[in-house]
């Protein structure tokens, strides 16, 4: 397939980066590289999102691989997983045999699966403070996007989302469900919470958002880029770091900072050479400061968490600073734009400074879960769904249909606005549309 018709499909099936924050796939592969990462080390705990997809999709995973490394121009291209899945590795060295395409094993350490570090462990080179792995001639497309480029290859819109449901629920299961799915009733498939008052993690322990409100929670449904639905018991560290107020976090990071700075050693952004240094980003807000350009150093920050739920010894909160001062400085039109030099005495202790997941685990509260292997729930199809229009980078899609409508799972629901930067967006039931906002609700047959 040629390198247009390849992007056009892209762009028509809606396919989006479905490891972070959506970024419209048919953009992010016009360009030239010279590698293409497939990324499949899934480096949250407790998530089995990719690993069920590469289970079961290497090939057609390799398949999208080699394509977009063609259109790409690439001369390179790399399957990236963990030593740890050993059955994962016997499919792609089966799917990748004779084709060229080198498979990695890396360690299982957190964040294995962020780009920059998943760059600097593959091809030894970082790409500097808020650049793109393009600026080291690489681009990574997680195995998830991988698979829907297959699809879309053969004229399939994104309508599904494999989802990892575990923590305090009756059946931990891998669900596929059409875009769009109420998470209350994802977990009522997995036989419902098994605590009294839940709280619930959308994504990943480390970079997840919490829902405690169960108001909101039943108005949350499952986008192209959430992968994991936790269920914890109110009141569980992650949720009391995650709700500590601003007030709470100035006070604490004033009193009990001891500036030891392991917050700054063990930060993989600074690991790889980033001149990012967090502990002094506390240092300022706990003296009240927050608009020195030195705090503008935050900007760097990837909120891997790494920092605020493994490394402080004082339990404080350096990744949620971080991200308060990101929003303040967007909200500001405040630019970091100091050095972006690589400082090459900092990666060389990159190695020894690796967070092991399982020591992670420990950190976070969440032993009692790791043993947990979620069963393959198979796929969960609810009566009705309410399809976001926004669930990607860019502009949210126009609607293209009205209450009334009848649509079949595939269809043209939301399209991108000319001329700007978005995907579209596809009906993934068949049935009758009942509403359209903000968001496209179709009622099932
Ligand atoms: S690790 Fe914690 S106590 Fe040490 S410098 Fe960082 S924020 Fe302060
Ligand atoms: S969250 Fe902490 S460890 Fe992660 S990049 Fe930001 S400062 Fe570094």
């Amino acid at each position: 397939m040629n390198r247009s018709t390849l992007l056009q499909r892209v762009r028509e099936a809606g396919v989006v980066g479905e490891g972070g924050a959506g970024f419209p796939a048919h953009v992010k592969y016009d360009a030239q590289v010279e590698t293409v990462i497939a990324n499949g080390c899934e480096c949250e705990p407790l998530l089995y999102t990719d690993q069920h997809i590469m289970l079961r999709h290497a090939g057609e995973i390799v398949a999208a691989l080699k394509a977009v490394m063609a259109a790409m121009g690439a001369s390179r291209g790399i399957v990236a997983i963990k030593h740890k899945y050993t059955d994962i590795a016997a499919r792609m060295e089966a799917a990748v045999a004779g084709t060229g395409i080198d498979l990695a094993q890396l360690d299982n350490f957190y964040p294995a699966g962020d780009e920059h570090v998943l760059v600097h462990e593959l091809l030894g080179r970082s790409i500097p403070p808020l650049g793109l792995p393009k600026d080291v001639g690489a681009v990574v497309a997680n195995v998830g996007t991988l698979y829907s480029v297959s699809r879309a290859m053969n004229g399939q819109a994104v309508t599904h989302r494999v989802v990892t449901v575990t923590g305090e629920v009756a059946r931990p299961s891998v669900l596929t469900v059409p875009v769009g799915t109420a998470a209350v009733e994802c977990i009522d498939a997995c036989g419902g919470p098994v605590v009294g008052d839940p709280v619930y993690l959308l994504g990943g322990p480390m970079m997840g958002r919490f829902v405690g409100d169960p108001e909101e929670m039943r108005r949350t449904v499952v986008t192209k880029t959430g992968g994991g639905l936790i269920v914890l018991p109110r009141g569980h560290y992650l949720h009391r770091m995650a709700t500590l107020s601003v007030r709470e976090m100035q006070k604490q990071a004033g009193a009990a900072c001891i500036q030891c700075r392991y917050c700054t050693d063990l930060c993989p952004r600074h690991n790889i050479g980033h001149g990012f240094e967090t502990h002094r980003v506390m240092r300022a807000f706990g003296g009240g400061v927050d608009t020195a350009m030195g705090v503008l150093q935050a900007s760097m920050c990837s909120e891997c968490g790494v920092c605020e739920l493994f490394a402080c010894p004082m339990r404080l909160s350096p990744r949620r600073i971080n991200a308060m001062f990101k929003a303040k400085f967007r909200q500001e039109g405040l630019k970091y734009e100091g050095s972006r030099e690589i400082v090459d005495a900092q990666s060389i202790l990159n190695s020894f400074r690796k967070v092991p997941t399982t020591r992670l685990a420990i950190k976070l509260d969440l032993l009692k879960y790791m043993g947990i292997h979620p069963e393959d729930g198979g796929e969960f199809t609810p009566g009705s769904v309410c399809i976001p229009l926004h669930q990607h980078t860019g502009a949210p899609a126009v609607a293209r249909v009205r209450p009334g409508d009848a649509v079949k799972s595939g269809d043209l629901i939301g399209e991108i606005p000319e001329g700007a930067l978005g995907a579209r967006v596809h009906a993934s039931l068949t049935g009758t549309v009942t509403d359209v906002g903000s968001a496209v609700s179709i009622k099932g047959k």
